[in-house]
């Protein structure tokens, strides 16, 4: 028996959860899941600790990213590893890709990716883009305008609740969703840009880049050329600020069809607000129409039945 630890964001914690959803047994004091496989069990702590124990521990740890990559100081999320941008690439022409909805149980997950010139790096931050998490919906919406006008190149993608909930009943992790995405909207803007101007791309990061590429290798693709993956992207590259305010004000309107469709005001986020419309959903047009609306995997759909 031997053990091995790694120290991680509380984000990649609720990612692992989902991974090892089946094999959850009870959780001990302090900790946010426990789960046996049959190489390990696997335990993370509240700290961001996870400790894998057992016969192979490493081959969980593999799943889970570089461990000799991590400082047992910091979370990862601060650390630097072998696909951190380089310095200087945030003021080089370059793409930025951010989603948003991953959060929420109504509506889609939406993924936009846009390259920017140094001169358009300068024109977006005139028109007010800045980190998405400091604008409310309103400004967000209005930004997304202007980045249309200046006519800079980007891709946007939609990810509807009924292929989301197929995906999920699949086998898909969230995560998985997102890698392929991040990359499909990646793809389609290399398509349309002039590659060779092109210094690198940044990833809004949101697992290991190992595990990004283990997602994107169980459907046959592989990582772009200079993909790079940093936490908080959004306020180190413009591009992607710009992105990240792209994806969400898609993500808005579609919120703003889907409640107009279902004649319900559905809130953003997962929370108690949630539960009480998706019971008034279930109420109105019965629990086969969730499909449409959320992402049924989510604790809200069982915490909305208890409210019928
Ligand atoms: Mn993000």
């Amino acid at each position: 028996m031997s053990q091995q630890v790694i120290v991680t964001t509380k984000e990649q914690i609720q990612e692992m959860k989902k991974h090892y959803l089946s094999q959850l047994t009870s959780t001990p004091q302090g900790a946010i899941f426990r789960a046996k496989t049959n190489n390990a069990v696997i335990t993370a702590y509240q700290s961001g600790k996870v400790l894998f124990q057992g016969s192979a521990p490493e081959s969980e740890v593999m799943k889970w990213g570089d461990v000799t990559l991590n400082d047992k100081k910091k979370p990862s999320s601060e650390q630097k590893h072998s696909y951190s941008p380089q310095v200087g690439l945030f003021t080089e022409n370059h793409i930025g890709s951010d989603e948003a909805g991953t959060g929420d149980y109504f509506g889609p997950i939406t993924v936009a990716a846009l390259f920017a010139t140094k001169e358009q790096q300068v024109k977006l931050k005139q028109i007010g883009v800045r980190d998405s998490k400091h604008l409310n919906d309103t400004k967000i919406k209005q930004i997304a305008k202007e980045i249309a006008r200046l006519q800079i190149p980007y891709t946007l993608l939609l990810l509807p609740n009924e292929k989301y909930n197929k995906l999920q009943a699949k086998g898909w992790s969230q995560g998985k969703m997102k890698a392929m995405l991040h990359h499909h909207a990646i793809d389609k803007l290399l398509q349309k840009i002039d590659v060779n101007s092109l210094k690198g791309i940044v990833i809004d990061q949101f697992c290991q880049p190992p595990v990004y590429k283990k997602y994107l290798l169980s459907e046959k693709k592989t990582l772009h050329p200079n993909t790079t993956f940093i936490t908080k992207a959004e306020s180190h590259s413009i591009s992607v600020a710009a992105a990240s305010i792209l994806a969400r004000a898609r993500f808005v309107k579609a919120m703003d069809d889907l409640s107009a469709d279902a004649n319900i005001e559905l809130p953003k986020g997962a929370s108690a607000k949630v539960d009480q419309a998706a019971a008034m959903l279930i109420r109105s047009k019965g629990s086969e129409a969730l499909d449409k609306y959320t992402k049924t995997h989510f604790a809200n759909t069982q915490k909305a039945q208890n409210l019928i």
